[in-house]
């Protein structure tokens, strides 16, 4: 399946029910399975292994159409795109063989770093796994993990031995919890929950290859996908707020004209164009230095996660500035649009912690 035919599937698919799902807390489980099961939540995975082999800047338009539409909806396909991601990476040809063609014909999973010491700083992660004959033993609690309402499978990142480690958990194992959080800011029908492990034993081929490297080189591999899918869904956002604005601001009249020709609304409408414009193109070069495989990928793509959030939490509140009460309801697009794009600036990197890393790159550049 191309781009345009995945994104006319999810076009069909959401319709304009996103915003009922969002007040819901739950998007239908139907939707995810159909989604699931064509690939088109990790749409970079190869044709080889069951996916649709998209390019790094395809997958990302059909991201932001997805973030256009349904933050939510884009929230499950950056953490299930991570977890084929992840598979990809460190996975042996086995594990990739069996488990990314899982991943493309249903089964959904849940990516899990944080825990309660442990956000920005992920080398304080206190969940252990252990090796015992031919399994390997996970004890701890992940916090607000993605999807993992509606997981099959949830990788899970822990400390092992002087270092780290991945292992792919069944969500349904004995001594695994799913405990949904209750009433996010945003993407609320996303399926964040907590995950309580105690003492959740799995067979050792479920730990993926890289066990033992440091905490934080594994999660930078990881995250590289996710903030640029986080990136993507942020260009969406900042798309689904001028189709609301531009409508609205060219057919509601006050003081006798359109509120477009009140110059400090047309500013607003300028502005969120000018977001939208340099948004994609970060994007864009970000995908393209994926594809490409060039060393600027991983400063291209915290350029771009850092610039889409912070432009997209502040076009957002732009939007719902202009379209005054008539998005002041739960529900509606831009209030959406407002809840969600303020949590773009925490997850993957919050806006402080890629200013950190940019300042680096920065250093080394410039200085
Ligand atoms: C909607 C949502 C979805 C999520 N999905 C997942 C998921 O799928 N899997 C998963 O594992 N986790 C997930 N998380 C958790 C997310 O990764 C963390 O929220 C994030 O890493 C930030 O950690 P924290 O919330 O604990 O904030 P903290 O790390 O406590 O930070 C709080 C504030 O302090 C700032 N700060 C921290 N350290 C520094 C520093 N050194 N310098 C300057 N400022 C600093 C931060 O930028 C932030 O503003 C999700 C969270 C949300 C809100």
């Amino acid at each position: 399946m191309a781009e345009h035919d995945a994104a006319a599937l999810v076009r069909e698919l959401v319709g304009d029910r996103a915003g009922d799902w969002d007040l819901a807390g739950r998007i239908p489980g139907d939707v995810v399975a159909t989604l699931a099961r064509k690939g088109v939540l990790c749409a970079e995975v190869p044709a080889g292994r069951g996916g649709l082999g998209l390019s790094g800047v395809d997958n990302g338009e059909l991201t932001a159409t997805v973030g256009s539409l349904c933050g939510s909806l884009r929230s499950l396909m950056t953490s299930h795109g991570m977890a084929a991601w992840t598979l990809t990476r460190f996975g042996n040809a086995e594990q990739q063989a069996i488990h990314l063609r899982r991943l493309t014909s249903g089964a959904l999973a849940g990516v899990a770093f944080s825990e309660p010491g442990a956000g920005s700083d992920l080398a304080a992660m206190a969940t252990t796994i252990v090796r015992d004959g031919q399994h390997v033993v996970l004890t701890g609690r992940k916090v607000w993990v993605t999807g993992a309402a509606y997981a099959d499978v949830l990788v899970v990142f822990g400390r092992f031995d002087e270092g780290a480690a991945i292992v792919l958990v069944p969500a349904d194992a004995p001594g695994v919890t799913i405990e949904p959080v209750s009433d996010p800011v945003g993407c609320r029908a996303a399926g964040h929950a907590d995950v309580h492990l105690d003492e959740v034993r799995v067979p050792a081929d479920a730990l993926l290859g890289g066990a033992g490297l440091p905490t934080t080189l594994l999660a930078t591999a990881t995250l590289g996908y996710g903030r640029l899918s986080v990136a993507w869904g942020c260009v969406g956002i900042l798309r689904a707020c001028l189709t609301a604005t531009t409508e609205h601001a060219t057919t509601r009249e006050q003081f006798g004209v359109p509120l477009a020709e009140h110059q400090l609304v047309a500013r607003h409408l300028a502005e969120l164009h000018v977001s939208e414009r340099s948004a994609t193109h970060t994007c864009v070069h970000a995908s393209r230095c994926w594809d490409d495989g060039t060393p600027e990928t991983v400063e291209a793509t915290l350029l771009a996660k850092h610039y889409a959030a912070t432009t997209a939490a502040r076009g957002a509140a732009s939007a719902l500035q202009v379209m005054g009460s008539a998005a002041a309801l739960d529900g509606h697009p831009v209030a959406r649009a407002y809840r969600d794009a303020k949590l773009m600036e925490i997850i993957e990197g919050s806006a402080e912690i890629c200013q950190l890393a940019l300042a680096q790159h920065a250093i080394t550049e410039w200085s």
